[in-house]
């Protein structure tokens, strides 16, 4: 039996359908030459196989698994007559008439055309595509689609989408095949092509185990796949869709399964020693007990640490639920066993802060030392960045590899040739989405011949499905619970200027009541130095205006390292009032006197920047405020200040954030399974993520190389990267 791997490689021009030369004019590529006009004589016919190279589809998996992009439900058709103005709708019409219009002199070129559905007629006009005349004659059957607007009681529609329709389709479901237009190929080509494709194919076998398909109803995979294209009926179509999404959703799932599995047999882990008194003396140092979730979290770390399996994990915790102080348990824990820790962090400022905060709550601890006079030694925490030359370096490059310094927090710096460990023990990633798979397998790789445990940690929660997907190689640890005594940030969105006005009334009184304050510049696009010139600007506007007669301080990411210090410094006693300031605040700064966030064309952040911004305040046991100033220039940007205002559950506003920008901008292109998701979505389909790492999950447990399952292994390994498939089928 034939399975969809044994499509791979297969050309696209086996297909006699395929080898037919393109008919139609092209789009806006092919305006010189190639098309109906231009062909004469002009070399080889452009075959479809050529057209469909050129969007990429160059097998037979690439062409069978390009899905439609619409469905034109020919069983339920709205008849032009009964349009509405501002409805969107596609009809199916036959063109009338052709006419392109004369451009004025620099205006626009503007094709117009009429079309009739035996029930009314539509006009369309087209700007600036005069390829359009060329495409459109009349007699052709068409499927426009876009937005209903009357003039003079006639419909029309501006730049619609049109795909030529050819054939029977009467009473049917037509599938509409995306990027047609383009590349000079219509959507009913590709169909046929498709058409010929599925039975060059011949029935597929179904590599998902049966009972897993029974009990969540999905239908077979070769039904799905022919009803994907060639549907019976709406029902049959989403069904289909369903079933060949969740089969997407399933490989990625089993990648990221089996790549947790190696990354825990390939090579032995520490089984580190854990409640060491060092652990005992650091829990007895700090100013309040820890909460409930940091116990919880700390005790999974250590679980996980004590096994000589190397840990993989994810902390996630909303802003300001003390991730730091569980990191740095999780370093601690290596150190007390004699062996050494790293954080690496994004930027060099977030390094810089968490080596202060680290400093900060280790305070005066000590380690065991036999070669030391009293047996023990203070505790060496170092800083690493772009920024630590010459000797200073040296000296620090060396500690690091004779086992004297402890700790160790840095950037990317970390992971550079010179940087050796004598016995690294524990890793902490702080990623804020920004660190790839491989740098965190070059951090690990860094020391002796057992891989220290890794701990990964993120600014800002993320959303459940995308935790699994982006992180699904790691087991997941949820601080969910902050510090008590924290009072919820009350978040006002300031549009009209009486609320701004409002918004400097409330920094002055709470700076009167003896509290402090901090205003966020406007993002500026451009360099860090015209960022840094516009912040300067902004702090001289308020000084003299809405701010007068109070102290400010101003702190940018162009200032020297010890102007920034100083600056830092007199906001921290309360010598400054009000810090105003670039997004450089958005990480580690920790004021608890600070009730007041104003936040300045706030739209123009997203919500996770927000989010984290606004969890500098509220830090204390005083109502803290936050005023999101401007008026959102999008929908949105609306929908995003709408959220902030709603609520300060970072869990929430991960949701929201995933639901508005999509998953392409959550997870960007690092994770290649991803762009594989043609039909599944992290976002619509949270339930078949969750569903297909299940189903991963026990496949891969009961039959860890898949030995039993070879439709499945054979799937996975024609359909994965070759990077994934080196590790997932090293024997
Ligand atoms: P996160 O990194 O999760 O955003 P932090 O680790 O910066 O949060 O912690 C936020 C603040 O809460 C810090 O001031 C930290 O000292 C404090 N904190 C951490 N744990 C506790 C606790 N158990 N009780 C009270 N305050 C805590
Ligand atoms: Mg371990």
């Amino acid at each position: 039996m034939t399975t969809l791997a044994d499509l791979v490689g297969v050309p696209v021009d086996v297909l006699k359908s395929a080898r037919r030369p393109v008919r139609s004019v092209a789009g806006p590529n092919r305006r010189d030459g190639a098309g109906r006009d231009g062909a004469k004589g002009a070399g080889p016919a452009r075959t479809r196989a050529d057209a469909l190279a050129e969007m990429g589809i160059e097998d037979l998996v690439d062409l069978v698994t390009h899905y439609p992009r619409r469905y034109l439900d020919r069983t339920t058709q709205v008849p032009i007559s009964d349009l509405a103005e501002g409805d969107e709708a596609t009809v199916l019409a036959t063109v009338r008439r052709v006419q392109r219009l004369q451009p004025r002199r620099g205006g626009r070129a503007v094709v117009t055309a009429d079309v009739w559905d035996g029930h009314g007629y539509l006009s369309l006009s087209f700007f600036n595509q005069p390829w359009r005349a060329q495409q459109l004659h009349e007699g052709m059957e068409v499927a426009v689609s876009g937005k209903v607007a009357t003039f003079r009681g006639r419909r029309q529609m501006a730049n619609p989408s049109v795909e030529v329709v050819e054939g029977e389709w009467e009473g049917r479901v037509v599938p509409i095949y995306p990027q047609s237009e383009k590349a000079g190929i219509t959507s009913m080509e590709i169909a046929s092509c498709v058409a010929e494709a599925l039975g060059y194919a011949g029935v597929l076998e179904d590599p998902v185990p049966a009972a897993a398909l029974e009990a969540h109803d999905f239908p077979g995979r070769w039904w799905s796949l022919c009803q994907v294209h060639q549907p019976e009926s709406v029902a049959a179509k989403n069904a289909a869709r369903r079933r060949l999404g969740f089969d997407e959703l399933l490989r990625l799932q089993l990648v990221l399964v089996m790549r947790k599995r190696a990354l825990e047999t390939a090579r032995q882990g520490i089984a580190h020693v854990v409640g060491s008194p060092l652990l005992a003396r650091f829990r007895d140092g700090l100013p309040f007990p820890l909460t409930g979730a940091q116990v919880r979290a700390i005790g999974e770390i250590e679980a996980d640490m004590a096994r000589p399996v190397p840990m993989h994990r994810l902390l996630q915790g909303d802003v300001g639920a003390g991730k730091t102080l569980v990191a740095l348990w999780c370093l601690l824990t290596a150190v007390a066993g004699g062996h050494q820790g790293a954080l690496m962090a994004p930027t060099e400022v977030l390094a810089e802060q968490h080596h202060m905060s680290l400093s900060a709550m280790l305070g005066p601890l000590s380690v065991a030392d036999d070669g030391s006079l009293f047996g023990e030694r203070g505790l060496r925490v170092e800083l690493l960045t772009n920024r630590t030359a010459g000797a200073e370096r040296a000296r620090l490059l060396a500690g690091l590899a004779e086992g004297q310094v402890d700790l160790v927090v840095g950037t990317h710096a970390l992971l550079t040739e010179a940087v050796r460990f004598a016995r690294l023990g524990a890793v902490v990633i702080d990623e804020q989405h920004r660190f790839g798979v491989e740098q965190r397998a070059a951090l690990r790789d860094k020391t002796g011949e057992k891989a220290p445990d890794v701990l990964v940690m993120t600014a800002t929660p993320i959303p459940r499905t995308a935790a699994m997907t982006v992180y699904g190689d790691l087991d997941t640890t949820v601080l969910d619970e902050l510090p008590p005594g924290r009072t919820p940030v009350r978040t006002l969105w300031a549009r009209e200027p009486a609320d701004v006005e409002a918004a400097w009334g409330t920094v002055r009184r709470e700076v009167q009541a003896g509290h402090q304050a901090y205003v966020v510049c406007p993002l500026v696009e451009g360099s860090d130095k015209i960022q840094a010139t516009s912040a300067t600007e902004e702090y001289e506007r308020l000084a003299e205006g809405p701010l007068a007669g109070l102290s400010l301080g101003l702190l940018h990411g162009q200032m020297a390292p010890r102007d920034k210090e100083e600056v830092m410094g007199a906001f921290r006693s309360g010598r400054t009032d009000v810090l105003v300031a670039t997004t450089v605040i958005e990480v580690g700064v920790d004021v608890p006197n600070a009730t007041v966030m104003v936040v300045e064309d706030a739209d123009r952040f997203g919500i996770a920047q927000l989010h984290q911004l606004r969890g500098r305040v509220g830090r204390g046991a005083d109502q803290s405020w936050c005023y999101l100033l401007g008026d959102a220039a999008t929908p949105e940007g609306q929908q995003r200040l709408a959220a902030m205002e709603r609520t300060t559950d970072g869990f929430e506003l991960a949701e929201v954030d995933l639901d508005l920008r999509g998953e392409g901008t959550i997870l960007g292109t690092r994770q290649k399974g991803v762009n594989d998701l043609k039909l599944a979505s992290l976002r619509r389909h949270r339930r078949y993520v969750v569903l297909a790492r299940d189903v991963a999950t026990e496949i891969v447990r009961a039959d860890p190389d898949l030995s039993g399952h070879p439709g499945l292994a054979r799937e996975l390994r024609a359909l994965v990267d070759d990077e994934d498939r080196e590790y997932l089928f090293k024997n």
